[in-house]
């Protein structure tokens, strides 16, 4: 253990509810409660009435009564005792007013275990100030506040009023127990305190306990030297002052002040459901003592703001949850009735970021990263999901420390010091992320926490509070606002939202595809039906109209070319039908996968489609001819028709020149049929491959419009992808990519 945690530790330790001492500003007398014999004493009593302290040790109280020479009523202090031990409740005693020697005292009455303690103060102050008359208009002022941070700065301003200190300011306890000054008000010749940071360890937890019950405490003069308190009892049984108004502070205290300038202090507690919320610290830098009354409506003044405080807290906590409460209800509604879900959780008034007090937030969705408000860029954001994919042990994730764990988030802390992640599917890496930035880049703090104890003037380490009091900022770095329950309550449930809503989806449309695929088969099995039918009266027709032609030879020359046209519709409709048949079979065919010989498949259908045109007029090359895998048949099918259109659409060029090749890459075969023909109107791209289907340049060639769609078929089932390129009049290539 280092030096300085011994220091602290002590500073912790030191029992300052029983000191021993009390300040010198007035005297202290204890009596045992049954007996009224005088059992403690300060010892500065002699500087009031010139009677030795131990004199009255052991002795009963009116021995005392009789030296101080209390104008009025014999016997007043007894029966003060006796009233405050049937009552119980010092409030109503409380400040008893007595004259000794033409001075005005008050006594104050406390108590301690088994014993009454009295305390003489000095009745007046240099304060003229009518404290009653003032304190009804102070608390209307203070809870005129609208908001938490007037309430809090109308505060210190009334009660500048009531004690006339050079400085009122008010504090509050952050939860890691430093304090922060949110509101003040001073002198104007002085340097402002406000925003600054003290260290917890100003204000030891002891301190604190005694804070929550003794709601006031007075520094009257730190150059005054405290009394010691005197007793005829055993040594190691001290009075406890922790209810006591004379109580001297920690010498530590005391030279924290000095080092501050302070002569004397004032601070009043402030609790919020029972718990230490912050003080009104005061600070005087000349000595002043302030009467019982003015401190008794200072702490009135506290009490008020304590309530008014939980009230008001609670109102801003209140707003707080029930606009996160408002932003879910709404979310839950889009998503419910929204068709899709990003659009659901981004593109409305209320957001996913809403649901939480993050700066912004991000939807990690169907392979899209959508960002809302303030968020890191998309490469960092990548990098976080890295992060995350091996770091994320559950569905909820968060912290308020990111770039702590996360080091390449250290460049960017002021977007993403806290992250809070919901993840939606772990396989698709699909997630909510949500941002809070850095809580305060920098922290002023009073002073270098870090270095509460200094050495002392002797060299020795002791423990004495740090001597400089400039501004020190102490980088708190890496750290957001924590998440809370709420925010992460509200992200729990709407992931299960989500969640329900993408399976209610998945089914729609799993059940949509079904009857797709129904309507699909049906749709098939019609046309192959019509079709089949079809070809019988068809046939009928062609041969009864080729034997007309045939056998009468007495028809005229325009009922012999209308036969002919007759026969020439039904060979046309007859191709179209068995084209027709082709495709709606492939609805139904599986595919036979296998290694294909491509080279032997290629020239067989070269040699078919070439088979009458003359060499002269067409090039046609095979160039490389990597094998591939799938149906021979319908490979051969594709090939066939993409090499018959590129013969047939490029008949005119002279010569035409077609060339077929693959290509073997890493993880595909790439087949390409290029032409040197008509080419095609780009602006039809995507409906070449459509049933019946042909371009307006091809009017003039034979064609049913029904090949492509047969290629496009077989290219799907055998999960390949096929393309082209082309230029009007300059020539056409189709590229057909099958997977290895
Ligand atoms: P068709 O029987 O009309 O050739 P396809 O389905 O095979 O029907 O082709 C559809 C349409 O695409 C054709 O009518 C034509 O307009 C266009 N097309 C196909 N291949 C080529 C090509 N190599 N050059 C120019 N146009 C083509």
């Amino acid at each position: 253990m280092s030096k300085y945690q011994v220091d602290l530790t002590n500073c912790d330790r030191e029992p300052i509810h029983i000191p021993g001492k009390i300040q010198a500003h007035g005297f202290l007398v204890a009596i045992n409660s049954k007996t009224f014999v005088i059992s403690y004493i300060s010892q500065n009593i002699k500087e009031f009435i010139e009677k030795d302290a131990r004199h009255f040790l052991g002795k009963p109280i009116n021995e005392l009564e009789s030296y101080l020479k209390i104008s009025g009523a014999k016997d007043q202090l007894t029966n003060l005792l006796n009233l405050a031990n049937n009552s119980k409740n010092f409030d109503s005693v409380n400040p008893y007013q007595i004259t000794i020697d033409q001075n005005s005292y008050n006594i104050i009455l406390t108590s301690s275990n088994t014993e009454l303690i009295l305390e003489f103060e000095p009745g007046t102050s240099d304060l003229n100030f009518d404290v009653q008359k003032t304190i009804g208009r102070s608390v209307s002022e203070i809870l005129s506040g609208k908001n938490l941070n007037t309430l809090l700065k109308n505060a210190a301003f009334e009660i500048k009023k009531i004690i006339s200190y050079d400085r009122v300011m008010l504090y509050k306890f952050h939860e890691d127990g430093h304090g922060e000054v949110v509101a003040e008000v001073k002198n104007d010749d002085l340097e402002p305190f406000l925003g600054l940071h003290y260290p917890a360890s100003d204000i030891p937890k002891q301190a604190r306990e005694l804070y929550k019950t003794n709601l006031t405490r007075i520094i009257a003069d730190v150059n005054s030297t405290s009394s010691a308190i005197l007793t005829f009892q055993d040594e190691n049984t001290p009075l406890d002052l922790g209810n006591s108004a004379l109580r001297a502070v920690s010498p530590v205290h005391i030279q924290y002040l000095k080092n501050m300038g302070v002569q004397s202090s004032f601070s009043i507690s402030l609790l919020a459901h029972g718990e230490l919320w912050g003080l009104i610290a005061c600070h005087n830098y000349t000595p002043r003592f302030i009467s019982y009354k003015a401190r008794d409506a200072s702490k009135l003044i506290g009490q008020i703001l304590s309530s008014a405080l939980e009230y008001r807290q609670e109102e801003e906590n209140t707003e707080n949850l029930s606009a996160l409460d408002n932003a879910a209800t709404e979310l839950s509604k889009y998503i419910k009735l929204d068709n899709e879900i990003s659009g659901a959780l981004t593109s409305h008034s209320a957001t996913i970021k809403d649901i939480t007090n993050a700066a912004g937030a991000v939807l990690v969705f169907n392979n899209t990263i959508s960002r809302i408000g303030i968020t890191p860029n998309e490469e960092q954001i990548e990098d976080i999901l890295l992060w995350l994919k091996s770091n994320m042990q559950n569905n909820i994730y968060y912290t308020n420390n990111f770039p702590e764990l996360f080091l390449p988030a250290q460049n960017y802390s002021n977007v993403a010091s806290g992250i809070l992640a919901c993840s939606l599917s772990r396989e698709l890496n699909e997630l909510i992320i949500w941002f809070k930035p850095e809580q305060l880049e920098a922290i002023t703090w009073a002073g270098n926490p870090e270095k509460p104890v200094e050495q002392a003037e002797n060299g020795s380490m002791q423990l004495l509070p740090r001597k400089s009091f400039e501004a020190w900022t102490q980088l708190v770095k890496n750290t957001s606002v924590r998440w809370s329950n709420k925010e992460i309550l509200l992200v729990v449930k709407m992931r299960e939202e989500i969640l329900d809503a993408i399976n209610r989806k998945a089914n729609e449309i799993r059940l949509l595809n079904d009857r797709l695929q129904l309507a699909y088969e049906e749709l098939d099995t019609f046309s192959y039906t019509i079709s089949h039918d079809l070809r019988t009266p068809l046939s009928t027709i062609k041969t009864y109209s080729e034997l007309l032609l045939a056998r009468n030879k007495s028809l005229d020359d325009s009922a012999k070319t209308i036969l002919t046209r007759i026969v020439a519709g039904t060979d046309k409709m007859n191709l179209l039908i068995k084209e027709i048949l082709r495709y709606t079979q492939l609805g139904k065919a599986d595919i036979e996968a296998a290694k294909i010989n491509m080279q032997l498949l290629l020239t067989e259908i070269k040699d078919e489609v070439v088979a009458g045109i003359k060499p002269e007029n067409l090039e046609f090359t095979i160039g490389k001819t990597p094998d591939i895998a799938g149906d021979k048949t319908m490979i051969g099918q594709v090939f066939t028709n993409l090499i018959n259109n590129a013969v047939k659409y490029s008949s005119r060029s002279v010569p035409a020149k077609v060339k077929v090749e693959g290509i073997a890459n890493h993880d595909e075969t790439i087949y390409s049929v290029t032409d040197n023909g008509l080419g095609i109107d780009v602006t039809y791209y995507s409906r070449v491959f459509e049933l019946f289907k042909r371009m307006d340049n091809v009017k003039d060639y034979e064609g049913t419009g029904v090949g492509l769609a047969i290629v496009k078929r077989i290219v799907e089932k055998h999960n390949a992808r096929i393309w082209f390129e082309s230029g009007l009049g300059i020539g056409t290539t189709f590229y057909i990519a099958f997977k290895n």
